[in-house]
């Protein structure tokens, strides 16, 4: 009996540290996604919509997380999350881009590679339904990091991508916001004071998408695909497809990406100063990404948020706006659907 028992104890203790040391050996992964931040006021979103969107996240968030699942690499994680937002009308990407001022649409998107620190960008294009997949194929194919306009997009003939008509990206829901966003300008231009004009005067919706994934093989990615502002002129070109700025990913440090008020991304380096806090700070990312957002950006007026991983799995989602449609998975975990702080 006394052996039995023994070997019962053996047998059991050698069971817990199996498991325990299968725990241990399983690498990390995880994915964050963002479908924007903004005045995202829980009023105004009916309980139908709100719905639509936690849906639509949870879908882009499973297919990343079944890629690193799998074995996949965090850029085809970051890719095909992207994707599925990009085809929704419900975000500011792809076919639910929003207008410029004259009328049109003009997306900006990058991508990153933190293994090769390898990056692709296009900027300002207007006949790309997908910009994320042509920024990949800058990174993948050309010898150049960003491409803007009508040359990204006689590079994308090359690579055999279809062009669509910018029409592709026309909706009476974006058209009303532009007409709103307009009339808000020009009021601010009689008065002289558009140099001041701050993005929340004049509602603007955000709803730029992006995702941040680190794999099994420890290899981080960022990526970012927006429509820009609306009502933006002049070719005007924002954060997202400026590395540094809206996207950046270096292995064993973090991968970033933003939304929001692009201008100030773009002057405050908030993708790259996130990263540098982790990795010349050693500050958690927690803490790196609070900081930037919750501290720096506030104090500078710029409106926003980003996802960020780092190099262990751990995720932030810091947003200094009403919201942030946001979502995220670890390890296979089940996924986490947010809007606001609390909810
Ligand atoms: N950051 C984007 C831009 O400035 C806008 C957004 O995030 O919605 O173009």
């Amino acid at each position: 009996m006394k052996i039995k028992l023994a070997t019962f104890s053996l047998i059991l203790s050698s069971a817990l540290f199996m498991s325990q040391n299968t725990h241990a050996n399983e690498k990390p992964f995880a994915i964050a996604i963002h479908g924007g931040a903004g005045t995202i006021s829980k009023a105004n979103l009916t309980p139908e919509l709100r719905q639509a969107y936690k849906d639509k996240l949870k879908e882009a968030v499973d297919k990343g997380s079944k890629v690193l699942e799998q074995g996949g690499d965090s850029l085809v994680a970051v890719q095909t999350a992207i994707n599925v937002l990009e085809n929704s009308p419900l975000f500011n990407a792809g076919v639910g881009s929003v207008y410029t001022y004259d009328g049109g649409h003009e997306l900006d998107a990058s991508i990153m590679d933190g293994k090769t620190m390898n990056a692709g960008a296009v900027a300002g294009v207007r006949h790309i339904a997908n910009p994320i997949d042509l920024a990949l194929a800058v990174m993948n194919k050309s010898e150049h990091v960003m491409l803007s306009g009508a040359g990204a997009e006689e590079f994308a003939l090359t690579q055999g991508f279809t062009l669509v008509a910018n029409s592709h990206f026309d909706s009476d829901a974006r058209y009303q916001q532009l007409l709103d966003a307009r009339q808000k300008l020009q009021a601010a231009q009689k008065s002289e004071q558009i140099a001041g004009i701050e993005m929340n005067d004049l509602d603007y919706k955000f709803g730029t998408v992006g995702a941040v994934a680190l794999d099994k093989n420890g290899n981080l990615a960022a990526g970012t695909s927006t429509g820009g502002m609306t009502a933006k002129r002049f070719g005007r070109i924002g954060d997202s497809p400026v590395i540094g700025a809206g996207t950046y990913a270096e292995n064993g440090v973090c991968a970033v990406s933003a939304t929001g008020h692009g201008e100030f991304f773009i002057r405050y380096q908030v993708a790259g100063d996130i990263c540098a806090r982790v990795k010349y700070q050693q500050k958690s990312i927690l803490q790196a990404a609070d900081e930037v957002i919750n501290q720096r950006l506030i104090t500078a007026g710029g409106s926003g948020g980003v996802i960020a991983v780092d190099h262990r799995g751990n995720i932030a989602t810091p947003f200094n706006t009403e919201g942030m449609y946001r979502a995220s998975r670890s390890n296979g975990e089940p996924a986490q659907v947010m809007i606001w702080q609390d909810q």
